[in-house]
């Protein structure tokens, strides 16, 4: 198998902050003592590629470092400690590339508050390459024969939106706002929700993503461009009562709906706060939080057991959520289209091309 890898290969490399990314022929790596080496077929983008392409968060970044997280395809090599996972399994590369395994947080499984966590795409080189070295106990398992195109985002969008979902505690037949319901996490969201019994209200701007978002099973929507009142609009599709979604996640990479979500989310409800715009805050009212006991929290990705989770909702065939295939060259052409806002849904990239 090994004379089958070839030593170059082609990747999206970020060298410069705020891009253009580099799409060129780099060494093809060797996987270590406890990787497996993927021969990667498609792999996702991430709004979260743009923040490390913009390096716009407080988190120190690698330069240069190979981008991508949503990486699926094929174990070709593997490191002489890996066992569990033999040349030819499907697998997938996640934002947690590895973790430790040991500290405090592994071992209640909350892996990526691992102090020692490295991220691919950011720490470390991610799935914008052809052949990808990953931690074999944190790469996901795709089963035999899984759409590998299709599966890509399930691997950070599905599994985030997924966990965050669980972590909102709100109960099938209730309703739970989605902002940013059209993009990438968004439209995967609303699969899982409606998945889950949940009934969605969608946040999100224009024609072409509110269509989107009521064809994937949205209830409602709310287009914050021609909103006259957000609160209001949301309040009045959380059926009857009319007191609001019990739960609200927070997916756009906007400041403003960090700062409405309090307005709007039930009494007693939750907000997640998923979406990580540069800069932004939190802001709420204490008044408001104490007297309706409104939760705020954060969720960040998810464990192993998350990820299969996730990718098994997939496997049955609850999740199609909308994608559009390009090659791995026209990579920096869907950052263009990500920063105006212009995805329904998401792109995955064809690592072939
Ligand atoms: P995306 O660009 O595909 O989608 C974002 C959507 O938000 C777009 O459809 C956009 O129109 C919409 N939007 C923008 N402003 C809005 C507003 N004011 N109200 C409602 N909708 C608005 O991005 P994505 O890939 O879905 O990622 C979204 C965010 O989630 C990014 O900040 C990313 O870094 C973050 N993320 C977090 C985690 C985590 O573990 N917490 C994991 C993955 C991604
Ligand atoms: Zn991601």
């Amino acid at each position: 198998m090994a004379d089958q890898i070839p030593r170059e290969q082609w990747a999206a490399v970020i060298e410069k902050d705020g891009g253009p990314i580099s799409y060129k022929k780099i060494p093809v790596p060797k996987p270590g003592h406890d990787q497996v080496l993927v021969n990667v077929k498609y792999s996702g983008v991430c709004h979260t590629d743009l923040h490390a392409l913009n390096n716009d968060w407080p988190l120190a970044r690698k330069t240069p470092v190979v981008g991508g997280h949503e990486g699926a395809g094929v174990v070709v090599a593997k490191g002489e400690l890996v066992t569990g996972l033999e040349i030819g399994d499907l697998v997938g590369i996640k934002w947690l590339n590895s973790s430790c395994l040991s500290c405090t947080f592994c071992m209640q499984s909350d892996e990526s508050l691992c102090q020692a966590a490295e991220l691919s795409g950011y720490t470390v080189d991610g799935s914008f390459q052809q052949y990808t070295a990953t931690n074999a106990a944190h790469a996901a398992r795709i089963p035999p024969g899984a759409d590998l195109a299709a599966v890509a985002p399930i691997l950070c969008a599905g599994l985030t939106v997924y966990k965050g979902l669980k972590e909102s505690h709100a109960r099938p037949g209730q309703f739970v706002a989605i902002v940013g319901a059209g993009g990438g996490l968004g439209s995967l969201a609303i699969q899982y929700a409606r998945a889950m019994g949940l009934h969605v209200i969608a946040i999100d701007g224009g024609k072409e993503k509110g269509e989107a978002c009521v064809k994937l099973g949205a209830e409602a929507y709310v287009d914050f461009t021609t909103s006259k009142s957000i609160v209001d609009d949301v309040k009045a599709a959380s059926g009857s009562d009319g007191l609001g979604p019990h739960a609200v996640l927070l997916l756009a990479p906007q400041e403003r709906p960090f700062q409405q979500a309090t307005g709007y989310v039930r009494s007693k409800g939750t907000v997640v706060c998923i979406g990580m715009p540069a800069g932004a805050r939190v802001s709420m009212p204490v008044f408001d939080t104490v007297v309706r006991m409104i939760q705020v929290k954060g969720s960040y990705v998810g464990n192993r057991q998350d990820t299969q989770e996730a990718i098994d909702f997939f496997t049955r065939g609850l999740i199609h959520a909308p994608y559009k295939v390009v090659g791995l060259s026209e990579v920096q052409s869907v950052f263009d289209m990500m920063k105006e806002n212009k995805i329904v849904g998401r792109y995955v990239l064809d690592m072939s091309r």
